[in-house]
Parts: C-alpha cells; structure tokens; sequence
C-alpha cells in the first residue's frame, strides 16, 4: 500500500468508526480511591499499635519501624491479591520523565515444590532494580550497576489495572549503591524537608509556638492533544518524536477562538469520562477538563494535593492519558509542540506552602499591606526567583519544551514575577518605606438586578508571564506538558529555602538589636523590593520592549534555548544553593546536568536523522512522482495553451531541489563528533542542527501546498487536527 493510500484509509477508518458508547458513570463514592492501600483500609486490617505507629511515620515523615513492616506487607499483600494482584512493581521516577517499574511475583517457591505467596517486610520497604539502563550521569559505573529502590510511604501503594493484569505498586525512591539520588522523587522529598525546616524557624520567630509540618502543595493543570491513531501511524515523525516535522499549518488553525472551552467533541468526552474513572479510582482527584486552545488540544487538572503526592499522581496520570487514548483509538500528545504554528501545551504548576496550625502561608487575606507573615513569605519568593531565575529556567529546559520558551509564543524564556496590581501596589508603597493600604478591588455591579454582585478579584491575571501570582498560590507556566512535575517543585521549594533563611537570619539579628517586629519586617522587606524589585513585572511579557528591557535595564537573563540554560546548573552558586539546603550533592547536580545534556543531544540527533529520512524517503518520492506526471502532460497541455502545469513543474522542481540540498548540509553537520565539551555540542545543536531542519522542513511544506493532494503521504494537518 502506498503511503497517501494508506492516508485515504486512515479517513475512511475514523469517520466509517462505530461509535464507543457513553459509559453511565459509577457512582463516586463506589470509585473515589478504590484501588488504593488508603489510611482508612490500613486501619481495618491492621492491629491498633502498628496502624498507629505507621499512621504516625506517615504524618510526621520519619523512619519506618522495621519491627512492623513484615506486618504492613502482609496486609498490603493481601489487599493486592483479593483486587486480583500477582504482581507487585517498585515504581520509581528516573531522570528521565517517564515512570518505571520492576515487577516482581509475591510467588515463593517452597521446598516441597509448592508455590505460596510471599511478600515479606524487606520487599516492601527494599528493593534492588538493576539499575544500570538508567541514566545516572556519571555517578555510576555499568559494573557497578546495582541501585536501590526505597519505599516512600508518604505516598501510598495502590493496584493498577492495564490489560496486561493486576499490578500492586509502591511508590519508591531510586538510589545508587552509593547512596546518591538516581532519580526525580529523592530530591523533592529532602527539598520540601529543608522548605518546612525554614519556614517553622521563620513562623517560631513571628511568634507562632505551635507550628505543625510544613509542605509544599502542587496543582498541576496538563495540557495534550489527541489524534486519531490512524493518522499517527501513518506519521513516523509523531510516532518517534511526539511531534510533526513536517507539515503545513492547516488553512484553519486557531484563529477563530471557537476551540477554547467549546463544546467538548462526544468521542473525546467518552475518553475523558473513562480516564476520570481511573483517575478516581487511584485517588487522583481530577476536578476539571475542558478544550484548550488549539484544535485537538484538551487540558486535565486536578485538585491540589501535597506536592510529592502531587507529583507522583501527575505521573500516573500522564501515564493513564496514554494507555486510555490507545484503548479509544487516539493517541495521546503530551509532547510541548506537536503541530507548528499553532499553541502548543503546557504543564501550569500552581504551588504553595502550608500547614495544619498557620494554614496557607501564601494566603495574602484581606488587608495583604499589614499581614506580615504573607508579606515576608511573598517576599522570600520574590527574592528567590530574582536570585535563581535563571536556575527556574534550566528546570524546564528539554528540546521540546525550546519550542514554546523562547519561541514566540507562552511565555517567555525570561523569568519574572507577576504580583497582580494589588500586591504591584502593597510591594511598591514597602519599597517607598510608606505603607499606607491594600487597595480593595470592590464590586462589579453588573446593572441587572436578577444577577448578583460580583467580588472582584484583587489582581487580574496575566498570562504573558511565566510566573504569576494568583491569589493564594504561584503558577509556574513554563513547565513541558511532558515533563515530570519534580523538578520545578524541587527548585521552587530550594529557592525558597534560601530565601527564608535569609530572611529568618535578618529577622533574628534585628529582633537581637531590640527592634520591633513591624518594623524589622518592613525594612527587611524594603531591602528584598530594593535589590530584587527588578524580577517584578506586571506587563505585556511577549512584547519586543520588554525582552529589551528586561535584559538591558533590569539585568534579567533571556536564555533562548536549553543549550543555554542548562549550564546554570554547573555554576558555582547553584551548586552552593543545593549544598546548604541538602537537597543535592554536587555530584548529584553535576550528574543532573550530564543526563539532561544528553537527552537534549540525543532529542536533536534523533529528530534531524528523521527529517533526513522522511524528507528522502517520503518526501521527495512524492514531489518526483507529482513532477513525472506534470512532465507527461506537459507537452500537450502546452499545446491547447495551459501554462500553469509547467509554472508548477518549475516551483516543485526547484522546491525539491532546495530541500535535498539542505537535506545533504543537514547530513553534514550530524556528522561532526570532534566537540571539545557537552556544552558545545549542545550549542552545535542549538545553532546549527535545529535551523536547518527548520529550513528542510520549510522546503518540504511549501511542496506540500503544490503537490497534487491524492499523492501526498503524510495525513495533513486539518485531517489530524479537525477528524475526530
Ligand atoms: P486556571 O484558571 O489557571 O486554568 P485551574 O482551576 O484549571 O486554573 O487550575 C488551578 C490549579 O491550581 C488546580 O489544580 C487547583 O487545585 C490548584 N490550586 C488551587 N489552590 C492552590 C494552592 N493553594 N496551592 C497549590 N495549588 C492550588
Ligand atoms: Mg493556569
């Protein structure tokens, strides 16, 4: 079968498709949790002594008595078996984004030949994945390959169903032998510890005696596209990369704004009802879905939960995306630019930190101007993210996610703050040393007397910004769709640290002179707004004059590309940050830095090897095929006096051309191996590799706007994006 045959097919597939009927959903208390090992059905089987000691580890997060966990396993086993278990996995977070697993049967094999289950205590809390297909940057050897995974059991164990069975799950941390941290989840763990450490020494000097655990908490909104996974089998581009390499914006993309919170299509709807379902029964509270903005693009977000819970859910849920969309005949696009010239998407992460006694401390209240405690916490962000912007942008920093940042579309490369005009307004009286009022946002009285009053909210939002303040929270817009959610919290988390003990030590030491609390916090305050008010920016963050003056006038860094950001990971006071607050080693840093180095390489090597082959192999049969017929008929046509065959002939012949061309300078530059540092390489990338596949792939769209449409191989963009 010819490849436009095959395209034609796909069409007649999708729209001759029999109809998946709705589901009538189960009932949500039936599902909410049902497949997890929560405290409630730890309580029904376990004695009271070890339920409470474990209920108590749990909360307070401190180390698993070994004396009960021979228990726990054996309860946790047979929750497991009678959900139809056999299997139990250590699930665990490489440095990669996805989620891995290494299954394992609770069956033992007896003397007698007799097989029982077994799941002792030690498999449970331990377990020893070879660990050496993960990357781990350099820290360990292949021959010394052996890596540890830890159960953490802040996060609880629950069963997943896929159609390959029943698999009883733990999430873990992944260690190598030596101790150091392989893996996504360890970090985030030791960061929220140093974070709630900060904050209570910061709450004991505001006078609070009883300050219970502080955590960071994450709510992140996913955007994806689907696709019908007819037409993503006939595009080797999506099915390798996630992303087309070729293809011409559709003539109707977003322009009409008639996607966004549209009418959600049946078939999608059917597909979202079904991930819900799981989602729920994981305990995932899922809570909102909707049509994003581009056409096909669709966006799920849950309610928010403590961050490594959080975390680890995101994953599941990335996870659950994909295997439903395949069980729904879609496949699932969680990659940050699938289709050019339209949105791409995102991973929005809301974070904030709280606790049981003092509640949320990013809660700014009524009267944001006199609650002091907000303020310095506010602050603390705001010192931090000017400080180690540039690091929040090196945790966003992959191949796909270059598409958006630094592109011309959300948001920008450049890391800022924005507060909303109330806050603008509270931070600039304290930078004057003159705070007066929280200006009030009043009542929208909408002049119909059957509607009611509307409270305004105090700051309006602003989505041009990467990091904004939204009411009790901050929203990191910069994060991949694609990505693990991890390391923007880790920073976040670390950066604040910082920040707190910063502040925390200025505190003490003005409380120390005998100075009052209002007025050691507002200079303290003052101070932050004088050497850190240049991160604040309540602007157009897309416009031409703010990229100038965020650099020129206000010293902020616009790093373009990962090839630029990553390196911040090797400077001297990013290592000096992790180290003090515990968080990574410089090893474990450095390593960070050599994985995420090389996926970026090997994410631009791959691609630009495929653009070769499909611009050769697909491509260009094409065009020759379009041109071998316009040449057969020329002659004649020419005859009776039609001129626009041989116009095309022309246009295809030297479109062609140009691409093989660029094809072949493409083909040379992937042949250079002699770089003298990772860094280089990834520049070389950056500079060279990637605009010239941008060139290819130019040639090769313009040649799909003049080739007969029935000779065509790659399903189209409107096909993709508008055929559901
Ligand atoms: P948006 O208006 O940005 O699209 P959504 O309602 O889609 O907002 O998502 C907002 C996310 O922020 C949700 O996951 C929500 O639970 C989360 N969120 C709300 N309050 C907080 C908070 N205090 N800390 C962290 N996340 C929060
Ligand atoms: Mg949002």
């Amino acid at each position: 079968m010819s490849g436009n045959e095959s395209r034609f097919q796909a069409i007649c597939q999708i729209t001759d498709r029999e109809k998946l009927p709705p589901k009538v959903p189960n009932r949500l208390e039936e599902m909410w949790a049902s497949d997890v090992f929560t405290l409630n059905k730890m309580q029904a089987c376990l004695p009271k002594d070890v339920f409470k000691s474990l209920k108590k580890t749990i909360q307070t997060g401190g180390k698993l008595d070994v004396s009960i966990a021979g228990i726990v396993a054996a309860a946790i086993k047979d929750w497991a078996i009678s959900k139809g278990a056999l299997y139990y996995a250590h699930v665990f977070y490489p440095m990669t984004n996805i989620t891995a697993e290494k299954h394992d049967g609770f069956i033992s094999v007896q003397g007698d030949g007799t097989a029982i289950t077994e799941f002792s205590g030690k498999l449970l809390v331990q377990g020893e994945p070879d660990g050496s297909s993960f990357p781990n940057g350099g820290i360990r050897s292949t021959a010394a390959a052996r890596g540890y995974t830890a159960w953490d059991i802040t996060s609880p164990a629950y069963v997943m169903e896929t159609d390959n069975g029943v698999t009883l799950c733990i999430p873990t941390v992944f260690i190598s032998w030596t101790g150091e941290a392989l893996d996504k989840k360890t970090p985030l763990l030791r960061s929220n510890a140093a974070m709630n450490k900060a904050a209570t020494r910061l709450l004991n000097l505001l006078g609070h005696s009883e300050v219970a655990p502080v955590n960071s908490s994450c709510g992140a909104e996913q955007e994806y596209f689907l696709v019908d996974a007819h037409f993503a089998h006939s595009r080797p581009d999506l099915l390798l990369t996630g992303r087309t390499l070729f293809g011409r914006p559709s003539a109707k993309g977003q322009q009409f704004d008639d996607h966004y919170f549209g009418v959600i299509p049946e078939r999608v709807q059917v597909f979202m009802q079904d991930v819900e379902e799981r989602l729920y029964r994981l305990g995932i509270p899922a809570k909102t879905r909707h049509n994003e903005v581009a056409p096909g693009q669709f966006e799920i977000a849950p309610f928010f939960e403590a961050a490594n819970v959080a975390s680890d859910h995101q994953q599941m849920t990335m996870t659950i995306l994909r295997n439903t969309a395949k069980k729904h005949g879609f496949v699932c696009l969680l990659h940050e630019k699938p289709f050019a010239g339209i949105n791409g998407s995102g991973k929005h992460v809301n974070w904030s930190v709280g606790n049981a006694t003092q509640g949320n401390l990013l809660d700014p209240g009524t009267n944001p101007h006199s609650n002091l405690q907000f303020l310095l916490f506010c602050g603390a962000v705001i010192r931090g993210i000017h400080k180690y912007g540039p690091l929040l942008r090196a945790v966003v920093a992959t191949a796909s996610n270059d598409h958006r940042l630094g592109a011309n579309e959300a948001p920008p490369a450049i890391i800022s703050v924005y507060l909303g005009s109330q806050l603008e307004d509270v931070f600039e009286q304290i930078k004057r040393g003159d705070v007066k009022s929280s200006a009030n946002a009043g009542v929208m009285d909408l002049g119909v007397a059957t509607l009611p009053l509307f409270e305004k909210d105090p700051g309006d939002r602003n989505r041009t910004s990467p990091f904004a303040f939204t009411g009790n929270r901050f929203e990191f817009r910069a994060v991949g769709s694609g990505q693990s959610v991890s390391g923007p919290l880790v920073a976040m988390n670390t950066i604040l640290t910082d920040s707190l003990t910063w502040v925390a030590d200025q505190l003490e030491a003005q409380l120390g002179k005998g100075n009052d609390l209002n007025t050691a916090a507002y200079s303290i305050l003052k101070s932050v707004m004088e050497d850190h008010g240049a991160v604040v920016f309540g602007g157009n963050g897309y416009s031409e004059e703010w990229h100038k003056m965020a650099v020129e006038e206000r010293g902020l860094l616009n790093l373009r590309t990962t090839a630029d950001a990553l390196p911040i990971l090797k400077e001297k006071h990013i290592e000096e940050l992790f180290e003090k607050t515990g968080v990574l080693t410089a090893t474990e840093l450095e390593s960070r830095f050599e994985v995420y180095s090389e996926q970026y390489i090997n994410v631009i090597e791959m691609e630009a090897k495929l653009v070769i082959s499909l611009a050769k192999t697909v491509i260009y049969p094409a065009a020759a095929r379009y041109l071998s017929e316009l040449a057969s008929t020329i002659a004649n046509l020419k005859q009776i006096g039609m001129v626009f065959e041989a116009e095309t002939a022309e246009t295809v012949a030297s479109q062609t051309k140009l691409m093989i061309d660029t094809v072949s300078k493409l083909s040379n530059v992937l042949d250079k191996h002699d770089f003298s540092s990772v860094e280089e390489h990834m520049q070389h990338c950056a500079q060279t590799i990637r605009p010239l596949m941008d060139q290819v792939r130019e040639y090769a769209d313009a040649l799909e706007g003049n080739v007969a449409d029935d000779l065509w191989p790659l399903p189209k963009y409107q096909e993709m994006l508008f055929i559901k």
